[in-house]
């Protein structure tokens, strides 16, 4: 489903293979959408799948969650049952989200192991990684899984983020034990090859150079990202640094598998029609079987310094026709916060920027006529602190600096004379609102559990959003705009045509 939420920019998503060789993978199959604040030109999907941002996936959980409060008939998880939650014994956490408005059942297996969890000089192994859990196993050749899904008519995919990697397949609920029994076999069983080892590098490599090297504003996102962050992993590309890349061996493929790819570090997650019974008997009888891998330490990453200055990064580039700007702060996400800033920066990026009625739209927009486009949006399900960010794209004659200014004097209102309650309770609406929609996706259902269990939530966090989010006060709104968007402690990136003198 689309609604006009959907053009909000997100973090870069590395999606699924579904054919079976890399080459064709990469073409046809695997997109990445755009790094977040910026637009960037998408290259064509023919898969239809889709795969939203983190921050819709924010969005569809608060979705769910408000309408389990408010008008639990339209919801689906709530019509058919509690949403069940259980460990195997083998410490694979296991959620059901029934939803049985159409036969299909949505099953998607999360790693808590992402691109920000890969060892120091070996960028990008978690995304290659995705892409060789579709090689052969013990029990099945390679393209068995994608041949199997093709014959039932369903879809499947996968992706790599920061915090995750989650592998997906929808299908028909009568086929959910077959594809619990391929994502168990490859979960332990991959025999991975040196030619798998290389096919699939030079894949990875391919997919760097057409999506990133290739794409003037991939490339400043790329080294916005390594300006922001100063010590924190975020700051790598989760494709990768194009010298590592090069350098991926099996060895460093077997040895993340080997620590990652484990019962006890994987969340399974099936939403549709189907009962909590009956996931519960087929994840006993296939992944059930799989033994429990090593104990995991916590994931302690490295910890972000103070921001004392204001940085830019600067791309010009004869590519680029349209100029544009994005400024970014490190805050809190959800897992790292005070009690109530992530919600309240949910909300203010939403009042400042989540659409025509947000006041950077309508100043810039609207008002002033400066703008072709004025945005913010806060990625809040990190494991670790994470960036709020403001963009904008001048129109006609208006310059790029003036631009700016004025988004920057919006930002400082907010934070000097915050909001008043009747905003407040509007944007609360409107986030509702768009949220129903979003549920009525069973992907999303699915999502939100995963993502939020994946990066240290729990089932009850997702039960009890909607108490917090009604909760946030006009005064914890101007508040964390007062703490976080220093302009001082910024950094902005700006894409700009190259001009000929
Ligand atoms: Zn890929």
């Amino acid at each position: 489903m689309q609604t006009a939420r959907v053009d909000r920019r997100c973090l870069p998503v590395y999606f699924l293979p579904q054919g079976e060789t890399g080459s064709q993978r990469l073409q046809n199959e695997e997109q990445i959408t755009s790094p977040r604040a910026l637009p960037i030109v998408r290259p064509p999907r023919p898969e239809p799948s889709t795969k939203l941002s983190s921050r819709w996936l924010r969005r569809a959980f608060i979705a769910t969650a408000l309408v389990f409060a408010t008008t639990a008939p339209v919801l689906a998880a709530t019509d058919d049952g509690k949403v069940a939650d259980f460990l195997l014994n083998n410490g694979m956490e296991v959620v059901v989200v029934p939803d049985h408005r159409a036969p299909i059942v949505t099953h998607m297996v999360w790693y808590k192991a992402g691109s920000a969890d890969e060892p120091i000089g070996k960028s990008g192994i978690a995304h290659f990684f995705e892409h060789l859990m579709f090689k052969a196993t013990a029990n099945h050749a390679a393209g068995e899984l994608n041949r199997a899904v093709a014959e039932i008519g369903g879809s499947h995919n996968a992706f790599t983020f920061y915090d995750f990697t989650a592998f997906y397949q929808r299908v028909a609920p009568s086929a959910l034990e077959q594809m619990m029994g391929f994502e168990a076999d490859r979960m332990r069983n991959l025999s991975l090859t040196d030619d798998d080892i290389k096919t699939e590098r030079d894949v990875i490599l391919e997919e760097r150079r057409s999506s990133i090297d290739n794409n003037p504003q991939a490339v400043l996102e790329g080294e916005v990202d390594a300006t922001l962050w100063q010590n924190h992993p975020y700051r790598i590309p989760i494709i990768g640094w194009m010298q590592e890349m090069e350098q991926l061996n099996r060895a460093d493929a077997i040895a993340f598998y080997n620590k990652y790819y484990n019962p006890n570090n994987a969340v399974l997650v099936v939403a549709g029609d189907v009962e909590p019974e009956t996931v519960k008997a087929l994840a006993e009888k296939t992944y059930g079987k799989l033994p429990r891998g090593p104990e995991l330490l916590p994931r302690v990453r490295p910890v972000e310094p103070e921001q004392n200055t204001k940085r830019t990064v600067t791309r010009s580039d004869a590519r680029v026709s349209l100029p544009s700007f994005s400024t970014r702060w490190v805050v809190p996400s959800y897992r790292t916060a005070e009690h109530g800033e992530a919600e309240a920066l949910d909300l203010l990026a939403e009042i400042l920027g989540g659409g025509t009625r947000s006041r950077l739209y309508q100043q810039l927009v609207v008002k002033q006529g400066i703008a072709t486009e004025a945005s913010a949006s806060f990625q809040g399900d990190m494991l670790d602190d994470t960036q709020f960010t403001v963009h904008g794209s001048p129109r006609g004659g208006a310059s790029l600096a003036d631009l700016k200014a004025a988004a920057d004097a919006e930002v400082a209102r907010i934070a000097k004379d915050g909001v008043t309650s009747e905003e407040l309770d509007k944007a609360k609406d409107r986030y509702v609102r768009t949220l129903i929609f979003a549920q009525d996706e069973q992907d999303y259902l699915a999502d939100m559990y995963g993502s939020t269990l994946a990066t240290g939530g729990t089932v009850k966090d997702v039960e009890e959003w909607p108490d917090r989010i009604r909760k946030v006060t006009p005064d914890q709104i101007k508040a964390v705009a007062a703490r976080y968007l220093v302009s001082d402690h910024s950094t902005t990136g700006y894409l700009l045509p190259k001009t000929e003198n």
